[in-house]
């Protein structure tokens, strides 16, 4: 596999990917307000109050590492965001990966990709991608595929430990792995019950993040470590002011984790002696991918293209921002 690594040098790489107008936001006629006109640079068009649809009030710009608009395909995503990452952890670094979004926007579609995989116009996402690469490059004898599985399903697996400052789960299942193809099902497997909400009670899959994680070993030690992480729908983090304590509760959580890991990749970009891991369980999850000689992380910000979503892409566009490099 020989490949030219777009962003080596990017410690932090930050991405947006436009997906196209659904047919909801058709069939309301909703116009799209974003436009990519090259591949760093993004334009949010605030439309006038009368609606004249030819002309805009303003333009708002926003620049990213890249910016992906609505044809870009799964392959074409995955090439510049999380492959170069794949290679960083057969160096025996840690890599991070997560789609950040509004619920709708494309995020498990970006790291899912079709359920099925038998659909019609299916596309793979970064998880299969990734897990393809993986087994494409471990044709070196040192490295062994490893796997765990995050999405299992046992009451008590979600189980947390502290010991002394670190963190871990335990009852996780792990499962050796010899083919991608192996992944993919596995894969699917876990999404699926990730999405049925029959696994965990109340949980649809905008009001849970979601982790793969692929471990390289090597005689017993990690190696290197990828993390693949779909989070929770951002607009949730709002839901704190809903009469239902149930969704107030999770929109609070959900907020603070996405605050926090914020924080966390600000923290690593600026290079700070302090990083604000334990503030969520999220960043507790990531924290090994984060702090790594080396560790390289990738987000994905994916935005709705209607004028419908205007604030909550003005929102995760914001997000982004902080998250970039200084
Ligand atoms: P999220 O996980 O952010 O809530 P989904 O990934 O489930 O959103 O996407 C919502 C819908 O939009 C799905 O039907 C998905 O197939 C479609 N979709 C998302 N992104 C794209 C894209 N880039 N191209 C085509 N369809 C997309
Ligand atoms: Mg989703």
């Amino acid at each position: 596999l020989t490949l030219t690594d777009p962003i080596e040098e990017h410690r932090i790489c930050v991405c947006v990917r436009k997906r196209p107008l659904n047919k909801q936001e058709l069939t309301k006629k909703e116009i799209d307000v974003i436009s990519i006109p090259s591949k760093c640079l993004l334009l949010v068009h605030q439309p006038k109050l009368k609606v004249d649809l030819t002309k805009y009030l303003e333009n708002q710009a926003f620049c990213f590492d890249f910016a992906f608009d609505e044809t870009a395909s799964n392959e074409v995503v995955y090439r510049y965001t999380a492959r170069p990452l794949v290679h960083a952890i057969f160096q025996g670094r840690k890599a991070t990966c997560f789609a950040y979004g509004q619920t709708g926007s494309g995020k498990t579609h970006t790291m899912g990709g079709d359920l099925s995989g038998k659909a019609q116009n299916a596309s793979k996402g970064i998880y299969a991608m990734a897990s393809q690469d993986v087994f494409l490059l471990k044709n070196s004898p040192i490295y062994n595929g490893k796997l765990f599985d995050l999405l299992n399903r046992g009451p008590s697996c979600a189980c947390w430990r502290m010991a002394g400052s670190r963190c871990r789960w335990w009852g996780l299942q792990e499962r050796l792995v010899s083919c991608a193809d192996d992944v993919i099902k596995m894969i699917d497997v876990g999404s699926a019950s990730r999405t049925s909400g029959q696994t965990f009670a109340n949980f649809t899959s905008s009001r849970s993040h979601a982790c793969f994680q692929i471990l390289l070993r090597t005689k017993g030690r990690v190696h290197g470590k990828f993390s693949l992480v779909d989070l929770a729908g951002n607009e949730r983090g709002s839901d704190t002011s809903s009469a239902d304590r149930q969704t107030r509760m999770e929109g609070a959580e959900i907020n603070k984790s996405l605050l926090a890991l914020k924080e966390c990749i600000r923290a690593l970009g600026e290079n700070k002696a302090h990083t604000p891991f334990r503030e969520s369980k999220l960043t507790q999850v990531l924290r090994d991918s984060f702090i790594g000689e080396n560790s390289r992380t990738c987000m994905i910000a994916t935005i709705s293209p209607g004028i419908g979503s205007y604030e909550y892409t003005l929102n995760t566009l914001r997000y982004a921002d902080r998250v970039k490099e200084l």
